[in-house]
């Protein structure tokens, strides 16, 4: 059996649950957060819990540097990567939004979904100007986690500013240094592909 996550980390995960359930970004039990908890180990969550209200032992341990236990949800492999490229990732959050799976598969095939014109580009870290075009990383989907992990984390460790990407036809995922940090981006985000889809249907 794994070690209990310390409490503080469990309230952020649940926090964080709670607070991308209300918008409408976790439909289905679907979703998975994660925090780090030092160097070699992480939070997560295990699959088929109503991420808008997870129960503290509906947060489980994962070490980044053993095989994962069986049980774990099939996403995980993903959220393993991220911590174990980038020592700097601290919170890990993924949706499956309306605008994140309708926009991403309008693109699929590409390598990125180009977000340009926006202010809120500035709630993402590193962007100053809403100038600047931000390229959000945009994935295949797969039921092979393992062979997408690897793939993420190639594309990922060549981007290391980089705090999010996209899944075609799946969701989201976005990360940050903090808790607060991922949500923020993660909201951000979410924010921008909401307006690109709003665009595809506005007709002045
Ligand atoms: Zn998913």
């Amino acid at each position: 059996m794994s070690p209990k996550a310390p409490d503080a980390v469990v309230m952020e995960i649940v926090e964080a649950g709670r607070f991308l359930s209300a918008r409408g970004w976790v439909p289905a039990t679907s979703g998975n957060f994660s925090r780090r908890i030092d160097a070699g180990t992480i939070a997560i969550t295990v699959s088929g819990a109503d991420k808008g209200e997870l129960r503290h032992d509906q947060v489980t341990t994962i070490s980044l540097h053993a095989p994962l236990p069986a049980g774990v949800s099939a996403e995980t492999p993903v959220h393993v990567v991220l911590y174990q490229r980038n020592p700097d990732v601290g919170a890990v959050l993924h949706t499956h939004s309306v605008a994140a799976t309708v926009v991403s598969l309008a693109h699929h095939g590409k390598a990125s979904l180009p977000l340009a014109g926006y202010e809120l580009v500035k709630g993402m870290r590193g962007y100053q100007s809403h100038e600047e075009i931000l390229y959000l990383p945009l994935f295949e989907n797969t039921q092979d986690m393992n062979g997408l992990a690897r793939d993420i984390g190639d594309r990922m460790t060549a981007a290391p500013g980089c705090c999010g990407f996209l899944l075609a036809g799946h969701g989201l995922y976005a990360w940050g240094a903090t808790m607060r940090e991922a949500r923020r981006h993660i909201e951000a985000l979410e924010f921008l592909l909401a307006c690109e889809l709003e665009r595809g249907r506005y007709r002045p």
